[in-house]
């Protein structure tokens, strides 16, 4: 994955996130955040350790910029989006935001819509064909007096 931010940039804007401040009070949150050093600066970052892999709190300056960077890619739906971000990220309400920004990304939803027109021409050939061959039939009908009883 490309770099999409730096420890100094999460640091930064933890400083100013008065959300994270309510977060640190005891058993606000799932959340269990540490302030760690997670790279060779000397920047230190709040990260949830509730789970195996430690993730860096994403303050919600940032967010946006973390989703189209991994999103923008291949636009994968909103649910691989969320996965993929929560591997490296943690912040309250991931999935949500992530899925809710999936939903609206114009690439998206123009992708659907070429789709969708593909899917209805699909369906009006059936009947074309139908059409066609019914026509022909009749032309070629060589049992035109033993068809034609009235
Ligand atoms: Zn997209």
């Amino acid at each position: 994955m490309p770099v999409i931010t730096t420890t100094e940039e999460l640091a930064q804007a933890q400083t100013n996130d008065m959300k994270l401040e309510e977060l640190l009070k005891p058993k606000a949150s799932s959340l269990q955040l540490k302030k760690l050093r997670i790279d060779n600066t000397d920047n230190v970052v709040y990260c949830d350790t509730s789970g195996t892999d430690v993730r860096p709190y994403v303050s919600s300056s940032l967010r946006r910029r973390i989703f189209n960077a991994t999103h923008n890619l291949v636009h994968p739906s909103g649910r691989t989006t969320s996965k993929l971000i929560s591997k490296s990220f943690v912040w309250p309400n991931l999935n949500k935001d992530v899925t809710e920004w999936a939903k609206t990304c114009l690439h998206c939803q123009r992708s659907k819509i070429h789709k969708h027109n593909r899917n209805t021409l699909e369906r009006i050939d059936i009947p074309l064909v139908f059409i066609r061959y019914t026509s022909i039939s009749s032309d070629h009908c060589h049992h035109k007096k033993t068809c034609n009883t009235a």
